[in-house]
């Protein structure tokens, strides 16, 4: 197999940080909705995440200093995407004050920062409110340094991003992870470079390009390889020789499918794609609704006109048994169109599983997934759900992230 890259990175838990003041890039992109005038926090969860870190934190007395981007601002400041309602919503999960400054570099962020007590905590402002945070301005970089003796990049959500906030910044500070970005790594990781076997990965999604390089990259770690979603169609079409309809497909897809099939042949990887499939004459996903709607015999073919929208129960029997085989499963993206709910079957049941191999490690890759275990209240069956979307999918794939490849190596 290919050379293992170990990933050993210091953590806080490396440092003695007492009485030290710490700059730590959290992921508090949380969704905000307006209400009588004021923004409110409609789903806290990606502050929860973080609370380990925080609570870490205060108890070894450090002064934590929160930084993290919010929305899409364009280096505008706008009141709408404040970060300022965190503040109180943190204050409330960890019991303590929350001091918040208006900015996230300068003289009242200085001031906030050199005035926090052991354990105390100061939040700063969005950010993206600058111009040069999306482009890694140095002179940005070093504006928040200014106010730390640590940088600890725990938003492993933003990790694939080299920004002033998530990058650039260690370039002035000793930078290590966060518990949260240390879990990340863990299981999108190193679990997967020795993992316990069978390894089996489930990949699904819309496009067979999205996801070929996370194919090729865990074409080299695992037993198996299920493909379910929209790029099953280039699939079956190349080994079953079935006709597909209008499913989703483009031709450049078929020689990219092609070598990965090739290459699993020579690893001895088992690739297995869906037998049958839920099928419609008509589908407007913004309405959510669909026309006809029937299920393909298995080895069938689509009939012109009509697309795959989800795997059949034939598809769903042959993924469960492989999977219930299994030690270590990890699983990316959708099998068919699970928004609609006539669709989310085969979704769901892989989901569950998943869930049902108990003696498994089993691991939620990120994206659409994560919402489909979450919405079959699921995540508590798991071993791990990642917090990321595209920072999970670049490091499935064996890229380099940015906000990882900044920190100091064990
Ligand atoms: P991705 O972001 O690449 O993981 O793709 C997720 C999207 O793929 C979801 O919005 C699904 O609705 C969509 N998807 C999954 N299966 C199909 C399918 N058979 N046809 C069209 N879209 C699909």
């Amino acid at each position: 197999s290919a050379p293992s890259k170990p990933m050993p990175k210091q953590t806080i838990r490396d440092l003695d940080l007492a009485g030290k003041r710490v700059f730590v890039r959290v992921d508090f992109n949380v969704p905000l909705e307006e209400k009588d005038g004021q923004m409110v926090i409609t789903d806290a969860t990606r502050v929860q995440e973080t609370l380990p870190t925080i609570k870490y934190l205060i108890e070894k007395g450090a002064k934590i200093i929160l930084a993290s981007h919010l929305g899409r601002p364009k280096g505008q400041r706008d009141p709408k995407q404040s970060l300022a309602p965190v503040a109180p919503a943190l204050s409330a999960l960890i019991g303590q004050p929350v001091d918040f400054a208006s900015d996230c570099i300068g003289e009242e962020a200085k001031a906030k920062a050199l005035a926090l007590p052991n354990g105390g905590v100061l939040l700063l402002e969005n950010t993206r409110f600058h111009a040069g945070e999306e482009k890694n301005d140095a002179t940005l970089a070093k504006g928040m340094a200014d106010l730390a003796e640590i940088f600890v990049n725990d938003a492993f959500g933003s990790a694939h991003r080299a920004h002033s906030s998530t990058a650039g910044i260690a370039d002035y500070l000793p930078a290590v992870s966060g518990l949260l970005m240390e879990k990340e790594l863990t299981w999108l990781h190193d679990e997967l470079e020795k993992p316990e076997r069978p390894f089996v990965v489930i990949l699904g999604g819309a496009k067979v390009s999205d996801k070929i390089g996370v194919i090729n990259r865990l074409l080299e770690k695992a037993d198996t390889i299920i493909i379910g979603g929209g790029m099953a169609y280039t699939f079956r079409k190349l080994v079953q020789g079935i006709s597909i309809g209008k499913s989703l497909y483009k031709p450049e897809w078929e020689p990219i499918a092609q070598a990965a099939l090739d290459k699993a042949k020579e690893r001895g990887v088992k690739i297995l794609i869906p037998v049958d499939a839920m099928i419609t004459d008509a589908f407007d996903f913004d309405a959510k609704k669909f026309g006809n709607i029937k299920f393909t015999g298995a080895g069938e073919s689509i009939p012109d006109g009509w697309e795959g929208v989800d795997i059949g129960p034939e598809s769903v029997k042959l993924f469960s048994e492989e999977i219930s085989k299994a030690k270590t499963v990890i699983w990316n993206g959708p099998m068919g169109v699970f928004e609609i709910k006539e669709a989310s079957k085969g979704t769901f049941d892989i989901a569950e599983a998943m869930a049902a191999n108990s003696g498994a490690k089993n691991i939620i890759g990120g994206g659409d997934s994560v919402k489909a275990v979450k919405k079959a209240k699921l995540g508590d069956k798991m071993t791990f759900i990642s917090t990321g979307g595209g920072a999970s999918l670049e490091l499935l794939e064996g890229k380099v992230l940015p906000g990882v490849a900044c920190l100091k190596e064990k």
